[in-house]
């Protein structure tokens, strides 16, 4: 889950990492207050979690806080890559002299936290990767023994600050690195860091990435997770599926993560796009299993189902009650392929017939129906 700005700055605060003074505002009104409040000289910027906001104009200096209302008017209308910026902070302005990266990532590869630093901050680290690596400095932390203060040096040393910046240095990596381990991090990232022009550094920007799977320890997290969800995944997860929402027009229902995850790279392989999938588990009735049909059902973007049962402890003559019952009750029709192998196939597979429903017996050759009917509507 990613972070807003102004979410990862509070944390940045909360462990000793330095950042200018700050206000949320969700109006013209409020920002200039806000900017008044600061001093005047302020930086207006949209509260998205799209990348690239500087560039799309959703970062702005402003002189005076009638200046900054003006901005706020501006960036509040804006759409930035498909997002509305509903909300901006306004910030002191700060007076650069350079600006650095310091980042850390979870390594899959290794197992452990890899602290990213560069020189070259404000600009975006990816593409900095492609064109200069060697300006950037990796380093892992064993996560059993922490960061030590020879990671502090070589950072230090890498940024090219004077020997005297590297108790900042010091304080601010330790603070991002316990902020990292403390919330469950993937990625957290200060970007720009700052000198400024009399020396001090500062964190600008914050792009804070929380694994999903640690939600639940961390509620604040987890309840916002629930309002952004929308009412298809949040009647997913009311029923207790896994549920996944993608960008194709192919709806998949599947029993079992590896099924699931075969089902997704056949219809991916045969050039179909999957607009979401449902893994219904183990053993679900027929209720359960109509449950996910009608939710399949009831998506827009879904406009062809694709259904991949095997059963084992699941019965497939359950699976085919819960999809004739799902039909029985959907508003509206959509093309249906069902394949469905395993414990009471055949029972399964006479109930789909009766009611219309032809079963397919191979997943490749359903797979192939599938986005042959989905390339149809
Ligand atoms: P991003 O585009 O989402 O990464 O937004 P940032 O907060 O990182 O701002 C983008 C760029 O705007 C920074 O790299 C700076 O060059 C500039 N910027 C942001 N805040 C200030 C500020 O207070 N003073 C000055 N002079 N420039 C700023
Ligand atoms: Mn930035």
């Amino acid at each position: 889950m990613k972070l807003y700005e102004y979410e990862g700055m509070e944390l940045f605060r909360r462990y000793g990492i330095p950042v200018p003074g700050f206000e949320v505002a969700s109006s013209p009104e409020e920002a200039a207050e806000a900017a008044g409040r600061l001093g005047g000289r302020v930086v207006v910027k949209a509260q998205v979690l799209v990348g690239g906001r500087g560039k799309a104009g959703g970062v702005k200096i402003a002189d005076s806080p009638e200046e900054a209302g003006e901005h706020a008017r501006r960036i509040l209308g804006m759409s930035i890559r498909g997002e509305r910026v509903e909300r901006l902070v306004v910030a002191e302005a700060v007076d650069i002299a350079r600006e650095l990266y310091l980042g850390i990532i979870l390594d899959r590869s290794i197992g452990a936290p890899l602290i990213l630093a560069s020189p070259e901050g404000g600009v975006d680290i990816e593409e900095l990767a492609r064109t200069k690596p060697e300006r950037i400095l990796k380093t892992p932390v064993e996560p059993f023994l922490g960061l030590k203060p020879y990671h502090i040096r070589r950072v230090a040393r890498f940024l090219e600050l004077p020997p005297d910046a590297q108790k900042q240095v010091g304080q601010i990596l330790s603070g991002l690195y316990r902020l990292f381990i403390e919330n469950d991090c993937e990625l957290a990232e200060i970007n720009p860091l700052v000198v400024k022009k009399d020396g001090g550094l500062l964190a600008i920007d914050s792009k804070i990435i929380v694994d999903d799977n640690s939600l639940y320890r961390h509620p604040e997290l987890q309840e916002r997770a629930g309002r952004e969800m929308n009412k298809y995944e949040a009647e997913a997860r009311r029923l207790g599926f896994s549920y996944v929402e993608l960008d194709g027009n192919i709806g998949v229902i599947c029993n079992g993560a590896g099924l699931t995850m075969a089902t997704m790279d056949t219809v991916l392989v045969l050039g179909g796009r999957p607009a979401n999938f449902l893994d219904i588990g183990g053993g679900a009735r027929a209720d359960r299993v109509e449950g996910a049909v009608s939710l399949l059902l009831s998506h827009p973007k879904a406009k062809i189902l694709f259904i991949n049962i095997l059963g084992g402890i699941t019965r497939c003559d359950e699976v085919a009650r819960g999809i004739v019952n799902a039909l029985g009750k959907a508003e509206a029709k959509k093309g249906m392929v069902v394949r469905l192998k395993g414990t009471n196939e055949e029972e399964g597979r006479r109930i789909l017939e009766e009611n219309g429903i032809h079963v397919v017996d191979e997943m490749d050759e359903a797979a192939r129906k599938a986005v042959e009917l989905a390339r149809e509507v």
